[in-house]
């Protein structure tokens, strides 16, 4: 049996210390803020209508057996935990200029006919032939580098050239290159654009083996959990307890000791004495484990493509507006979107807050998140990461996020959703306050922006790992709970 110790109760933290406790091993969970769950966070604004819940980070849940997996390596079935509800629309699309809207769903043969029956034949004709790609693509990534781990640069070097397999199945090298090649329609260019935002990336520089991130989506499904995708947080909260996990939230880790090529343990804030450990797991970003709790200029020096963040309003809403649970509104000019919030730091052009960006609005359907006739939004936009460099934006500047808010609201009801004279209340929250909360540096949702070469799971000192959406396989849900199962698998059970 090791000792081991987790640094952050996200959900790659929470998912590897239940995944090493239920095969024998002593595990502690150190998390900095006040409650766990890391980017999945959760805030109820009480009003005299009753309470409004939301997700402040994900709303969308795909890839569900992995899930189920999780709960299952811990002695649990998913089930008895989460309540999952399939989404049809998955997302509505809705495009500049009016005209039809597109509603995806999980039956390919549907979409397809969705897509002809709004654009045409010959787009759903284009649909189907990028969807066969996307399933070949989807089927190498799965099978030869989603499941398996990262360890040094030889495996670095075997993916890197497992990639370049990729590349063969899907040319054109960037996405953006791949939608040119396959899909005459600039929507439907569009739709798949987008998908590079969910690995933090702009889809202009972002590879095209990401064709297979819609596919998951389109493939598998999106899922709501009833109560809210916080609900994800507490259920694995409670696998940890029941299997004896020890988590202690309030609890900063400031370093990791490490001497003669081995971790020995952690240090916490405020408290002199050292925590030993046999085996560190660490659950922050890679960039703050390499520049604060290890110091590893090599390691650092990969870590400088950031991933872009997230603007947020959190708005209760009067009234029914029949939205779907997702609705996705775009700009005109999606690539202004991106020069805006990537900027140009090589060329000196700063970031700053996209003036017509993209929306992403989510309006759940469960009475348990909101009172009788109101509705609890929750709006999202891709926005530069917080900072002072050019590429990041000082969200922290007076006037800048409120201002915003305005902007995004007035560019809503451009987009015929208007909602300004129905707000019961708004809340705000930047880049800069995801940073805050959860340590994120810069409030970069993906740490890095959108490489399939990631941070590798093994660490430069024996006994240290890394979990979580900043390494290896990648950002959001589902991939960091498949990090968890990787990095638990190299571990090894306490029996071993
Ligand atoms: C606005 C938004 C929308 C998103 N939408 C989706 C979506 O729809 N679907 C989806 O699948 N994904 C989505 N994501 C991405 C998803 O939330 C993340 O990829 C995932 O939750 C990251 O989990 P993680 O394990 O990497 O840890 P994180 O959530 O990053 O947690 C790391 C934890 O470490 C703690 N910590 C940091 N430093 C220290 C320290 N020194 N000592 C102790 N603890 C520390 C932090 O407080 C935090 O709790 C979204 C994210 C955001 C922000």
């Amino acid at each position: 049996m090791a000792r081991i110790v987790v640094v952050g109760a996200g959900v790659g933290g929470l998912a590897t210390a239940a995944r090493l406790a239920a095969t024998g091993h002593e595990v502690t969970v150190f998390e900095q803020a006040g409650t766990v769950g890391g980017k999945l966070g959760r805030y109820i604004h009480d009003t005299p209508a009753g309470a409004f819940h939301f997700d402040t980070g994900p709303s969308l849940l795909t890839l569900p057996e992995v899930f189920h997996d999780l709960f299952e390596a811990t002695g649990a079935k998913l089930d008895e935990y989460l309540d999952l509800t399939p989404l049809d629309p998955i997302v509505r699309h809705v495009f500049p200029g009016g005209g039809p809207t597109l509603d995806s769903c999980a039956d390919p043969a549907e979409f397809a006919g969705r897509v002809g029956a709004a654009f045409g034949d010959r787009a759903a004709a284009d649909w189907q032939r990028l969807w066969r790609r996307a399933a070949r693509v989807w089927d190498a990534s799965h099978r030869d580098i989603l499941r398996r781990p990262v360890d040094s640069p030889l495996d670095l070097a075997a993916l890197a050239w497992r990639l370049g397999d990729l590349a063969a199945i899907a040319p054109g090298r960037t996405l953006r290159g791949l939608g040119r090649r396959h899909l005459a329609d600039p929507r439907l260019r569009m739709l798949l654009d987008r998908y590079a935002t969910y690995t933090g990336a702009d889809p202009r520089r972002a590879p095209a083996a990401l064709v297979a991130v819609p596919y998951a989506e389109l493939a598998f499904g999106g899922w709501y959990l009833r109560g809210g995708l916080g609900t994800l947080a507490d259920a694995l909260l409670t696998r940890c307890l029941d299997l004896g996990v020890v988590v202690q939230t309030g609890t900063a880790v400031t370093r990791i000791d490490a001497a003669g090529g081995r971790v020995h343990g952690v240090r916490l804030a405020g408290v002199a004495a050292p925590v030993p450990a046999d085996v560190v797991v660490a659950n922050v970003d890679a960039l703050t484990l390499y520049r604060d709790l290890l110091p590893s200029p090599r390691r650092l020096a990969g870590l400088t493509d950031r991933s872009l963040a997230g603007f947020v309003l959190l708005l209760g809403v009067a009234g029914e507006t029949g939205l779907a649970h997702h609705n996705v509104f775009f700009p005109r000019d999606y690539d202004a979107e991106f020069d805006a919030v990537f900027g140009h730091p090589g060329r000196g052009v700063r970031s700053r807050p996209a003036p017509d960006p993209t929306v992403f609005v989510t309006v759940a359907d469960d009475p348990a998140v909101r009172p009788a006739g109101h509705e609890a939004w929750f709006v999202l936009v891709n926005a530069p990461r917080h900072g002072t460099a050019t590429g990041a934006v000082d969200w922290r500047r007076p006037g800048l996020a409120d201002a915003y808010a305005d902007r995004v609201l007035d560019v809503l009801a451009e987009r015929g959703v208007d909602v300004r004279d129905r707000l019961v209340f708004r809340e705000v929250r930047t880049p800069a306050d995801l940073d805050a909360a959860t340590g994120a540096p810069g409030g970069a949702i993906y740490g890095t922006a959108g490489g399939l070469l990631r941070p590798a799971n093994r660490g430069p000192a024996t006994g240290l790992w890394l979990v979580g959406g900043s390494g290896h396989p990648g950002g959001g849900l589902p991939m960091v709970t498949l990090s968890a199962q990787i990095v638990a698998d190299a571990i090894g059970p306490a029996w071993e």
